[in-house]
């Protein structure tokens, strides 16, 4: 009978068909390895996630394949080390030992899985699910590699708050953003601007060129709308259809409409020839710009709501232009 069955009763060997333990000979202290280390160490050696053997001092008994490979070196690598020096603070004191005092009671620090950075051999670290399962007097770190995971969420995430055509925030990454860094801003005493930019007639340029050069036209204002954020803070989003928005925190009212008029003027001068439309082919944009330096605004979206009918202005008073607020 299986050293595990008969003794602890946990694991049962009996539908692991290769493995075979031809351990009983093996008594405590032969060549220093307990039966159930070894049983053990062989049973996770068969398996295809990770698993580490550890004592309860944290001391690396054996480490499979698996195991091995998402830390970087070979199964041989690690056996007598401290598999706690593999942990960045402040993890590694948390597991100092495998055993925790919980109301008065020492037991085996042991647990589902939670996540964890792993520091690997190559100097790198590792997201995984770290679980701690306590057997016998030993203990079995199971790890699971969460680094595709972890890509395939950023890649979400990205795709969740960029707009695809321009590569801009899109409209809810502009309005959580705009709450955060007001409430920095006022927090720290700062000033905040924003800038609403609008596309002049913009539907009478899909209808003399379609709508395919209305999205270059689109793709070529936004270039220039990034390469005019004053600070690494600021944010550009594309607010809807041919609308952007601007979030310049630690920007005045001047500040921002240097930003502006960088933008207007560059917009203006954008070349269509080469696009393979007319040579005298120009767009505008107007704009509307609303600042909080002070106590302009009782609300991020009081401030936005004024730099909209700023804009509204610009557009009343013959578009290509930039309106403050007040207005
Ligand atoms: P105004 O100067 O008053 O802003 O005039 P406008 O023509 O720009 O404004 P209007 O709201 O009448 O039209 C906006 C146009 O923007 C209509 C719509 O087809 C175009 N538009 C919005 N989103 C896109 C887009 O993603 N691609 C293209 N090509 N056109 C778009
Ligand atoms: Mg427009
Ligand atoms: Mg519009």
């Amino acid at each position: 009978m299986s050293v595990l069955n008969a003794k602890y009763n946990k694991i049962t060997t009996a539908n692991v068909t290769p493995f075979r333990p031809r351990l009983n000979h093996l008594r405590s202290g032969d060549f220093g390895v307990s039966p159930l280390q070894n049983e053990l160490t062989q049973l996770l050696a068969q398996m295809q996630d990770a698993k580490v053997l550890v004592d309860r001092d944290g001391k690396v008994l054996s480490v499979n394949l698996a195991a091995a490979a998402l830390l970087g070196d070979s199964c041989e690598a690690f056996p007598g080390g401290y598999w706690q020096a593999w942990l960045p603070a402040p993890f590694d004191a948390e597991y100092q030992s495998m055993m925790v005092r919980r109301d008065g009671v020492v037991m085996p620090h042991q647990h589902g899985p939670r996540e964890i950075m792993l520091k690997q051999v190559c100097g790198g670290s590792l997201p995984v699910f770290l679980s701690v399962s306590c057997i016998g007097e030993l203990f079995v770190l199971s790890l699971q590699d969460l680094s595709e995971q972890k890509r395939a969420l950023a890649q979400m995430s990205l795709l969740a708050s960029t707009d695809p055509l321009t590569g801009l925030a899109n409209r809810r990454t502009f309005d959580e953003a705009l709450q955060s860094h007001w409430q920095e801003c006022m927090a720290d005493g700062l000033p905040i601007s924003t800038l609403i930019i609008d596309v002049d007639y913009f539907k009478s340029f899909n209808d003399m060129h379609g709508h395919i050069q209305g999205d270059k036209c689109l793709k070529r204002i936004a270039r220039i709308i990034a390469g005019e954020l004053p600070n690494h803070q600021s944010l550009a989003a594309r607010y809807g259809g041919e609308e952007f928005a601007l979030i310049l925190p630690d920007c005045s009212e001047s500040q921002a409409r240097e930003v502006a008029e960088r933008i207007r003027a560059r917009v203006r001068a954008l070349e269509f020839g080469l696009y393979g439309l007319p040579v005298e082919t120009m767009v505008s944009v107007s704009q509307g710009i609303a600042t909080e330096q002070g106590d302009n605004f009782p609300t991020p979206v009081a401030m936005l709501c004024c730099a909209d009918t700023a804009l509204y202005r610009s557009k009343k008073e013959g578009r290509d232009r930039i309106t403050s607020c007040p207005c």
